[in-house]
């Protein structure tokens, strides 16, 4: 189980991938994945000595595909907010 960054780009309430940098091996599937070209790879290494792939921080559709391709089973997450509850209509007048 791996923790959320909060300092992650994007959001709160759009849906968005979430890189765990010390679990990322750099091998850039999610970003030739990415349908919308919203990952990339930012600047240095981690402990590792890998690169590490970045949110550019807008225009995820939560689609997944990034997650599914991602080898590394703690190296990326896609968060999809929920929707609110859409007002039901009141009981109907006599
Ligand atoms: S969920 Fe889809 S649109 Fe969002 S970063 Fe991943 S591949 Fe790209
Ligand atoms: S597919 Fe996974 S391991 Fe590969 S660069 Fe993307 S997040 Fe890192």
């Amino acid at each position: 189980m791996t923790q959320l960054d909060p300092k992650s780009p994007g959001a709160a309430d759009k849906p968005r991938p979430v890189v765990h940098p010390e679990e990322c091996k750099g091998c850039g599937r999610c970003v030739a994945a990415c349908p919308k070209k919203v990952l990339r790879f930012r600047a240095g290494l981690n402990s590792r000595g890998n690169r590490v792939v970045e949110y550019a921080g807008e225009g995820c559709v939560g689609c997944g595909s990034c997650f599914y391709n991602c080898p590394e089973p703690y190296a990326l997450d896609v968060i999809v907010p929920e929707k609110p509850a859409a007002a039901k209509p009141g009981p109907a007048k006599p």
